[in-house]
This record gives C-alpha cells, structure tokens and sequence, in this order.
C-alpha cells in the first residue's frame, strides 16, 4: 500500500474531530488507536472492495474459534506501512508501541482456534480466497490472574479498546430460527490482509441481537411469522466463548451458539449466490467449506434443510453438501468428540434434526453395516461420524495423527473410504511469528538470503552455509530478547528471572495429557538434586510456565497450584535459587506468546504419545531458533524429520510403547524402585506446600490410585525425561548447542501455514 505521510495524518485528524471530538494534540491513547485505525482502513478499502468481487470458487473456514491476537501491528506489517506509521506518529510526538496495551482478540481458547487465526492470514498472502465465519464473542477467552497460587478468572472485555478493525453489516443481517425464539443476526466483516500482496480477505463474525429493534420491511418473506423475541435471550448466545479446549460440555447455549453460527453464515452464502442468478446444483462449484473441528458440523444439516426449503429433494440436497462440507479432525480424545442429546437437538431444532435423521437413513440406504456405521444410535447424535459420513475429505494434522484417525479412532470409516483421508500438517504465519515478534533476528536473516523467505519459508534452508557465521548474532539477539523478556516477567508477575539463566519455556492451554506435571516433577527433582548437594554445578536455568486452565477442569488448576507453590519454594530458597527460578505467567495470551518464543532456550512439548495431535507452538519455538524437548508425538515428529532428531532432545515411549504398556500399566511399579520419584510425589500429601483446598492431595490420588492412576503415564516416562533434560541443560551455552537452535530455524520451512493452506487448496479445496 502506498504511504502518504500528510495525508494518513489528515484522516487521523478528521477521524478525530468526527469520532471522539479531539484533535492529535489533545487525544487520548484510545482514541488515537482508534483513529489510526480506521484511518488505515479507509487506505485499505478499495483493495477489500475489489478482493471481494473476485471471480472463482471460494472457502469458507467454519469455526466456533479464531484466537486473533492484536490487531495493529499484524495489519500494518502486512500492509507494507508498518515503518511509515512509525514515523508518522513519531514525527507528532507519539509513539506506535503505546498500542501495545491495546487488548487481545482471544475468540478462541488455543490452538484450534489460533490456527484458525494463521490461516486466513496465510491465505490471503498466498492469495487463496479463504474467508472465515464465525461468533463475535462480546467476552472472548477469561483473563487469568493468581490468588494464593490459585487460578482466578475475570471476564475479557476485549472491546474496551473499541474495535476498529470490523465493520458492521446491516444489510447482510439475517435471522436464525430456534424452536423457541427468532435471533436477528448481524455480521461484523474484518478484513485479513494478505501480505504486501494487495489481497484482502474477510473474517464475518456473527453477532446475535433481538429481532424487534430490527426493520421487519426488510424481511417481506417472513413478515407475520416472527416469534416473539426476549431481548434477553437474543444477546446471550454470543455473551461469552465456551473456556473449554478438548472437552465437550454439552450444554444447550453452545448448541444454540453452534447453530446459530452456521445457519446465518449458510443463509447469507445461499442467498448471494441465488441473488447472481445461479443454479444450486452448482454451489460446489463455487463454494466449499472446511469444517473446524465438530463445533459448526451443524452446518451439514442446515444446508440440508436450507436447500429443501428451495425445493430440492433431501438426496439432491445430499449431494451438493457431500460436495462443499471438508472436515478436520483436532483430536484423538474421546472426550472431545461432540455428541448431542437427540431429545435436546429435536427440541431445539426439530427440521434440522430431521436432516440428520435423513443422513442416517441414507447411509443405511447405502448398505453401511448399522453396527459399525451410525450417526444417530441410543439417543445420541454423533457429530464427527455425521462429518465424516457427509464430508469430501477429512483431515488429520500431523503425519502421526492421520494414521491414528486412520488405524485406530476413525478405522471403520477410513476402511470404508480410504480415499476420503487425508493429512494436512498444522502450519504457523511466519509473519506474526517471525517478522512480527523478532524483527532483529528477521533482519539479520534477511541480511543473508534476502526477503524470499517471507512468502516462501523453505528457503530458510538456505541460510544453512551462513549458520557458523550467524551465530555471534544469533546469541546476542536471543540475549536481548531474554532481556526483553526478563523486563516483562518483572513488570507483569514480580519475579526475578536472570536473564543469563537458561530459559526452559512450557506455554500451552493446562492439561493432563500436555503434562505439566511431568515438567514440575523434574523441576522438584533438580531442586532436591541441588539442595542435597547430590547434583552440582547445575546450569542456571529459569523454568516459565504459560498456560490457562478451563475454569471446570480440577486437575488442571490443581497442577497450576502446585506450579505456583514450587516456584515459592525455589525461588524463595537462598542456596537453590541462585540455580533455578520457577515462574508461571498470568494470562498466557497470543501477546504473551510472541514475547515468550524468541527468548525461550529450550520448548517443551512433552505430551503423552499420541495425545497432542499436531501442536503449533511447537513449530513457534523451532522457527525462532528453539531446540525442541520433546516427546515423538504429534508435529514433533516432522520436527524430528526436518531438522534432525540429534538437533533435539527426544524421549520417551513411543505411540507403541503407550499402547502396549497403557492396560496393565502400574505406576506403582516405577514408584517402588524410584525412591526419588517417592519423594517428589509426597510432597503433594505431606505438607511441603500449603493445600487449604485439598487439590494437591487429590492431584497424588491421581497419580497413585483410582479406576487407571497415572493415566497419562508421568511416572512411566520420569525417569527419561530427566536424563535427556538434564543432557540439554548441560549442552546449553556451547556453539554447538546454538548451532542445533539454528539448524531448527533453517529447517522450520515446512512448518509455514502459507504451505498448510496450498495442501489443503491442491487436495481439497481447489481454490484459487
Ligand atoms: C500457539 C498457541 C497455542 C497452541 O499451543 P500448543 O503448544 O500447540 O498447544 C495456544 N495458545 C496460544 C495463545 C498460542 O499462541
């Protein structure tokens, strides 16, 4: 975008006398945010404009999550303008990194959501038109702070700042029907920047108001026939994002939420698409659709339903959804898999209900065997099966997932179409995660092999000759930014981190199979290493933890307790502390995150093998130049592959080793002949830490009892997880340990999400 310096601040200013009644001198920091924004965005306009009249068949990425981020800088680096702006405000006696304050977009809670967020960032810089459709949340993803070592929850006003960037749509509201109430919904368009390319594409979020403030002329068709609306109830579906990752919460709010999403997004995509004078037989033509995980696979039915209203019989219907719906799988876990009350789903939606009803007859009509084949069996709907029986293609999201989905999960429909299955590994924006969050070590990159690299990571691969070279600059730029870093933790959290310390970074949503606990286990075990004096000259190192807990899950804020009480412990010892600080962050966020991966020495992702279906921080780590600590699970795999698994630190029971040990598994076997392990676990029930609550005591009964303790195999993989952590702390500070950080950046190319969106555009889509 071409940069006028004079006139940027004009509009600045004219948006200031119109919008908030200030000029540049007597503005405030919101204000000035909001001006600047949308002064952007009148320069952007005509691109959008244009993007959106574009010919071709296009994508829809359905999803209940897009953890966003901030805004701002995302936009102006995309734009080319990101240094102009700089200038601009500095030459008026403002500062851009006052925005820095500005809030998150969290409509999401992890990384489901944030993928979501890097690939319609990518594709609108691999110039693929994708747009995105999804829930303006009014409260997005809980703020989290510490009380006494507890997690404590506050509702996320992301809007205080405004929300400059989204434009309301009036002209496209539609209204979403329940059995119970009518719901105006309204969509608020966003536009996604493609990088330096002029691409604009759309994120429509939909929000949900009371259809009696709404103009009813507008709707001639449904004039008379509009249910009575409780204002109440209308604003309530989009209040709030569901703070659950990996867990199904059948709760029927979510339901609506789910369905309110799909059908207004479905309505508006079937109306343009009539309005142009077109057949629907052809929708696939000209839209598909990938299906986010099972949160929006209402949309199947609703589609269903949409298309007989006009008239077409339920197999033709059928058929257009079987050629525009694509699904991807998130997750192995039983207890993710969504599954809805078929009482609870016929009440609400009774002629959706029907359309999922003629799903199965259909697929008994196509000879499925009833015993393996089912979407609706003992009262229950079966969201995946129903995607995958209705879907195109369904997708894994690492090499390791896909074959689990195909062998084990989903091994029934995959026999039955094996054509169906396919892999798309996870990528991540080298933008936001590279160019955005590490300008220094960008620069010095691009110093070496130029620019390509931006929109075409693979050619990280070149920098390979120049890593010995590099290398003087590599440490110092991870030195500043572990500085940086270092600043932050005190200003935020309080706490002292050394910023000569090793830096072991485990940042990711808390949950059993991610464990935590395993790290915490370690770092108890260097602490009474040190205290006894059994482990010396042990490697400074600062152990940071990042992660929220659904407000619901005990285990998991047991675990944030117990992390909060260790670090107290440690950091508060005078002997051990100058060796080892333990700190978990408040609020670990897409903000905190961009901070977090270019300071982090070491990346923890040590899930259970077989539990963690890709992971993407991972890929944030090895991008920034991260040695990668790991199980072989997931993503890390491919890691291993790219960049070599003597670049890593690698342990742990494989996928085969936890199937076969995981039935007749006894952790007290390990415990028994591990009297180090003993000892770290009694800390939990004999009064190291303070446990008011209890939730520590019921955090060792995890462990140690119950119908399966130790389920995600902690105890079993303790013993390896040490060895190789401690070999990584003590290879740290040698060339050779940063030249294995480097190497993992060069190799970083595959992890790009503009690769992930062109796989799934040569295999799935065909867009663009
Ligand atoms: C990338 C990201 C995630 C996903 O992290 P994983 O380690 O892949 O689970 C979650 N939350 C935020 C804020 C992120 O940026």
């Amino acid at each position: 975008m071409k940069f006028n310096r004079k006139e940027f601040l004009q509009d600045v200013e004219r948006i200031l006398h119109a919008d908030f009644k200030c000029d540049l001198k007597s503005a405030g920091k919101k204000e000035l945010y909001n001006a600047v924004s949308k002064a952007v965005m009148l320069e952007a306009y005509p691109a959008w404009a244009a993007s959106k009249e574009a010919a071709g068949k296009r994508c829809g990425y359905f999803s209940a999550e897009f953890l966003m981020g901030r805004a701002i800088f995302n936009n102006l680096l995309n734009l080319g303008i990101l240094e102009e702006v700089k200038g601009a405000l500095a030459s008026v006696g403002e500062d851009l990194s006052q925005f820095e304050e500005v809030e998150d977009a969290a409509l999401g809670n992890g990384g489901l959501g944030r993928l979501a967020a890097c690939y319609l960032e990518s594709a609108a810089s691999t110039n693929l038109p994708l747009d995105g459709y999804g829930i303006r949340y009014r409260y997005g993803l809980f703020r989290q702070v510490f009380e006494d070592g507890y997690q404590k929850e506050e509702g996320d006003d992301w809007l205080r700042w405004g929300d400059p960037w989204s434009v309301r749509v009036e002209r496209d509201a539609c209204i979403v029907r329940f059995s119970d109430m009518d719901i105006l919904a309204v969509p608020y368009d966003m536009p996604i920047f493609g990088y330096k390319n002029g691409v604009v594409n759309t994120l429509r979020l939909w929000s949900s108001e009371p259809v009696r403030a709404f103009d009813f002329e507008l709707f001639d068709t449904m004039k008379g026939d509009s249910k009575a609306v409780d204002n109440f109830n209308a604003t309530k579906i989009c209040d709030v994002l569901y703070p659950n990752d990996n867990t199904m919460v059948g709760k029927l709010l979510r339901l609506r939420q789910q369905y309110f999403m799909v059908s207004a997004s479905l309505q508006d995509i079937v109306r343009k698409f009539k309005a142009a004078g077109k057949d629907l037989h052809t929708l696939p033509e000209a839209y598909c659709f990938q299906l986010n995980d099972t949160h929006p696979v209402l949309a199947i039915p609703e589609l269903i339903r949409i298309l007989r209203c006009e008239g077409l019989s339920f197999d033709e219907a059928f058929e257009i959804a079987r050629g525009a719906f694509n699904f991807t799988n998130h997750t192995i876990m039983a207890e993710a898999l969504e599954r809805w009350d078929v009482l609870a789903l016929s009440d609400l939606l009774p002629s959706v209900y029907e359309q999922i009803l003629g799903c199965q007859e259909r697929l008994e009509r196509e000879g499925l065997d009833r015993d393996r084949f089912f979407i609706v069996r003992d009262g229950t709907v079966h969201m995946a099966n129903l995607a995958i029986f209705v879907s195109s293609k369904v997708n894994g999201v690492a090499e390791i997932h896909t074959n689990i989905l195909k062998t084990e999960t989903f091994r029934n429909w995959y026999e039955q179409y094996p054509e169906k299955f396919v892999n798309i590994t996870n990528g991540i924006t080298p933008r936001r995660w590279l160019l955005l969050n590490n300008p220094e070590l960008a620069k010095v990159i691009d110093g070496k092999i130029g620019e390509g690299w931006h929109t075409d990571l693979k050619q990280l691969a070149s920098l390979r000759p120049f890593v010995d070279e590099i290398l003087p600059d590599f440490k110092r730029i991870k030195g500043e930014n572990k500085q940086k870093l270092a600043a932050y933790i005190k200003e935020r959290e309080g706490v002292d981190i050394p910023p000569h310390f090793i830096f072991d970074v485990q940042i990711k949503r808390l949950h059993e199979y991610k464990r935590q606990l395993l790290n915490a286990f370690s770092i108890l075990h260097f602490y009474f290493g040190v205290k006894d004096g059994r482990i010396t000259d042990f490697p400074p190192t600062a152990f940071i933890f990042g992660a929220k807990a659904a407000p619901g899950y005990y285990m998991a804020k047991a675990v944030i307790k117990f992390i909060n009480e260790i670090a107290k412990l440690v950091n508060g010892d005078e002997d051990v502390s100058k060796v080892m600080r333990v700190v978990f962050v408040q609020d670990y966020d897409v903000s905190y995150a961009e901070k977090l991966v270019c300071a982090a020495d070491a990346s923890e992702q040590i899930s259970t093998a077989g539990m963690e279906a890709s992971g993407t921080g991972n890929m944030k780590f090895m991008l920034n130049g991260t040695v990668t600590l790991g199980t072989m699970d997931g993503a890390n795999v491919e890691i291993c592959e790219e960049a070599g698994r003597e670049n890593n630190y690698i342990f742990g029971a494989t996928v085969d080793e936890v199937n076969a040990v995981k039935h007749s598994y006894n952790p007290w076997d390990i415990i028994n002949r591990t009297p180090e392990l003993s000892r770290i676990l009694n800390t939990l029930v004999d009064g190291t830490f303070s446990d008011e609550r209890g939730v520590l005591k019921r955090l060792y009964e995890s462990i140690t009892g119950g119908y399966e303790p130790d389920r995600y195999l902690v105890c079993y993989d303790f013993a390896d997880y040490i060895r190789v952590k401690e070999a990584l702390l003590r290879d740290y500070g040698s060339d050779e340990f940063f030249k294995k950080s480097l190497l993992n950046l060069c190799a970083a190319g595959k992890f790009s999400a503009d690769r992930s969106v062109r796989d799934y555009s040569d295999l799935i889509w065909h867009i663009g």
